[in-house]
């Protein structure tokens, strides 16, 4: 079924794409709102979370500068060990926040006790961290990381960026005790792009009050406010709440277990695939990513060649993020893909590799 195994934007199933071409209906209509009130509810289950699930035409990105902008006004710090990571770090920069930097080697990942001793140091009102950095195939412990933070530094809150793995590994936003996920529509949860979601704790919306200059497309008062009337401040993203519904329906209907042992069954095969094929994976063990695999060109393969011998035949996979462009490749094992496409894909890789 499944041309598209690069992280994202992944393929939609007929029938998701079939419900956005639902006719159009008033915004501020009884009719729409009871849909995107359903539909926030479904969301929030996806999170597992009573708070809150924020639903905005943006992509992810905007929720990186929504934290940001609706609960620092002094000082934060920014987890890095990968490219979107990396990119949050430089949101809050260039939203002129005093942001500092806790940065890891990019093959390894964040850890409880270097996140304690880094919160003991200064008062951040929050961190900001990637569960699943997809540039880098690396799954960061969000519940241990948050865990600790808990005790070192009760005030602070967590932010996550939930973008590659909401939907396809767990995610516990209240059992963790998270105040901001953010994701967006394209990666697991299998939409088309254009639609974010975001969770926000109350103890997080109820910062926002000490925060001035918060903006106002992206304001959580001003979003919090409307989405109590079942609908957005400005013009929802009506096709793409449409899909979102439906997929919810489905993920729900394949069942949470069902679909994140679906994700890791294909991570592990992909694992197991390459190393078997002498490649070397980029994140350690105990950290690789469930929803993408980042995979180092060690034996020196044409990987140009490669992704060129694929979409010939109709398989596009992912060059490597950034500074790694050059040096590793990308297989993404997200959203509806199942085990029999990824195999048709690793046999279309060994017959280039035994060329
Ligand atoms: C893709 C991705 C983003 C960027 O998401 P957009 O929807 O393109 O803004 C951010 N973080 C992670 C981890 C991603 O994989």
């Amino acid at each position: 079924m499944s041309p598209l195994f690069i992280p994202g934007p992944v393929d939609v199933h007929e029938d998701i794409l079939a419900a956005q071409a639902q006719p159009m209906l008033p915004h501020r209509g009884a009719q729409f709102e009871e849909i995107f009130h359903r539909t926030e509810k479904k969301a929030r289950r996806l999170f597992q979370t009573k708070s809150r699930v924020f639903l905005l035409a943006s992509s992810g990105t905007g929720f990186h500068e929504a934290a940001v902008r609706n609960l620092v006004s002094e000082r934060m710090l920014a987890c890095v060990n990968g490219a979107f990571s990396q990119r949050w770090y430089q949101v809050a920069q260039t939203n002129g926040k005093q942001v500092d930097l806790l940065e890891v080697d990019w093959k390894q990942p964040i850890t409880p006790e270097l996140v304690a001793d880094q919160v003991k140091k200064h008062q951040y009102e929050i961190l900001t961290i990637v569960h699943n950095e997809t540039s880098t195939g690396l799954l960061n412990p969000i519940a241990e990381i948050a865990a600790a933070v808990h005790l070192t530094s009760p005030e602070t809150l967590i932010c996550v960026d939930a973008v590659s793995s909401l939907g396809g590994t767990l995610m516990e936003m209240d059992a963790w005790g998270l105040d901001l996920v953010l994701s967006s529509s394209q990666k697991a949860l299998a939409l088309p792009p254009g639609l974010a979601l975001c969770a926000v704790s109350d103890r997080a919306l109820a910062r926002t009050e000490q925060v001035p200059d918060r903006g106002w497309y992206f304001d959580f008062r001003r979003l919090e406010k409307h989405r109590t009337s079942n609908s957005t401040p400005a013009t929802p993203a009506m096709p793409l709440i449409f899909a979102l519904e439906m997929q919810l329906d489905r993920i729900f209907e394949e069942g949470l277990e069902n679909r994140f042992s679906r994700h890791q069954q294909m991570a592990d095969h992909t694992r197991a695939w390459a190393l078997g094929r002498n490649f070397r994976l980029f994140a350690p063990k105990g950290y690789r990513s469930p929803t993408v695999t980042a995979i180092e060109n060690t034996p020196q393969i044409d990987l140009n060649g490669l992704i060129k011998h694929l979409s010939a035949r109709d398989f596009i996979i992912a060059s490597g993020y950034g500074r790694l462009r050059d040096s590793t490749f990308r297989i993404g094992h997200m959203g509806e893909i199942d085990m029999a496409d990824l195999d048709n894909l690793l046999e279309e890789i060994n017959q280039f590799l035994d060329e």
